[in-house]
């Protein structure tokens, strides 16, 4: 365990085992020098002690990396619970989780993910302070989330057709959840054209009626005809299989850990398809519930995220310069911030 930590330069991890509860959680807390680590806790389940902890771990990194480039002052840091099988008491496991949280005395600041809800943040808030984003601060993260991504967008086009606008062009979007809805509306405003693709059909077909969209089966959307691809479902999305199949010129979604591997940035890069990578562009709810939690207003916040533009247009160009994928850029970048000291005199 001890490589895995030193690999990913984590410095601390927790764990809690609450039987009365049934509480099983671990908190990774990756980097604390821009701030207390900010990050959500997941719920699900995990085949094994160590799939857990490296999730934990992987996700915590992320974190750092997506606050340093959002230039947020926050640290990077995440929580998981190994979910209960069968019933549990949430209201339990929930404070339960939140009195683990509170031991640690700010340095880490839980916040909502895959497997939890604002009523389990509630829930948290009743017995610590660390927590953002439930029904009494009312940061939910999802539209500026979406925000981000248009203004991510944005910077693609102009990087790849030497123009921000996206009126005309052919965006795919996988997902219409909380972020895909709210990014199809905006894109919908801006007079894209939509192809959109839901597990749910219901979602589909209210994009059809919404936003005119044109819908796509699931398994279409790796090989749509598209200029813009917008994963905004799970992650994996670029593997070994999808990547022989894209038909697009830009890849630029909200979804977490969209490469399945490191390699698969070099080889987005080597098509010539331009991507924008998933913890730059998807940071506009990092930037609500940061910047919420410090009492900005909301054009502070929309301008800091219109900034993710400025952000990626960088890390485009010196990717161009240096001809690395953006991914890579993007980790450099972060490294930078992160871990260089500009020692003076
Ligand atoms: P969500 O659960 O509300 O929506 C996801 C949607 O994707 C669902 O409607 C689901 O049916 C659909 N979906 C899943 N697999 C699919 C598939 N194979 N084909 C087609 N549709 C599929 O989630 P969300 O909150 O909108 O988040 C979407 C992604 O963005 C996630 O990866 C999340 O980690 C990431 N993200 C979200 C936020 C946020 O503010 N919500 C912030 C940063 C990153």
């Amino acid at each position: 365990m001890f490589d895995i930590i030193e690999q990913a330069h984590l410095a601390e991890l927790h764990f809690k085992s609450d039987p009365t509860s049934g509480l099983k959680s671990i908190i990774a807390i990756h980097n604390t020098k821009l701030g207390p680590a900010l990050g959500g806790c997941r719920c699900i389940e995990y085949d094994s002690d160590l799939d857990a902890i490296n999730d934990v771990i992987r996700l915590a990194k992320g974190m750092s990396y997506k606050s340093a480039l959002a230039r947020v002052p926050q640290g990077g840091g995440k929580a998981v619970i190994l979910k209960p099988k069968g019933t549990f008491n949430r209201q339990s496991l929930y404070n339960a989780f939140g009195r683990f949280v509170n031991e640690l005395g700010g340095r880490y600041i839980t916040a909502i993910d895959s497997g939890t809800t604002l009523e389990d943040l509630d829930e948290v808030g009743r017995v610590t302070p660390h927590v953002s984003g439930n029904h009494s601060d009312g940061l939910d993260p999802s539209p500026n989330t979406a925000l981000g991504v248009l203004a991510g967008m944005k910077a693609a086009a102009l990087q790849r057709y030497g123009n921000s606008k996206l009126k005309g062009l052919t965006v795919a979007i996988q997902g219409i959840g909380n972020v895909g809805f709210h990014l199809a509306s905006l894109l919908h405003e801006e007079g894209a054209k939509l192809l959109v693709a839901d597990l749910d059909e219901q979602k589909v077909r209210q994009a059809q009626n919404v936003f005119h969209a044109e819908p796509m089966a699931p398994d279409q959307f790796c090989s749509a005809h598209c200029h813009i691809l917008a994963p905004c479902g799970l992650g994996g999305v670029i593997n070994e299989d999808s990547i022989q199949q894209f038909n697009c010129d830009i890849i630029a979604g909200s979804a977490n850990n969209q490469l399945a591997t490191i390699e698969m940035g070099q080889r987005l890069h080597d098509l010539g398809i331009l991507y924008a990578p998933d913890y730059v562009i998807n940071a506009g709810g990092l930037i609500q519930v940061s910047l919420g939690m410090h009492r900005a207003s909301n054009a502070e916040i929309s301008n800091k995220t219109w900034g993710i533009s400025e952000t990626l247009y960088d890390i485009f160009s010196r990717s161009c310069v240096e001809n690395l994928p953006p991914s890579t850029v993007a980790d450099m970048m972060a490294e930078e911030i992160l871990y260089e000291t500009h020692g003076g005199a």
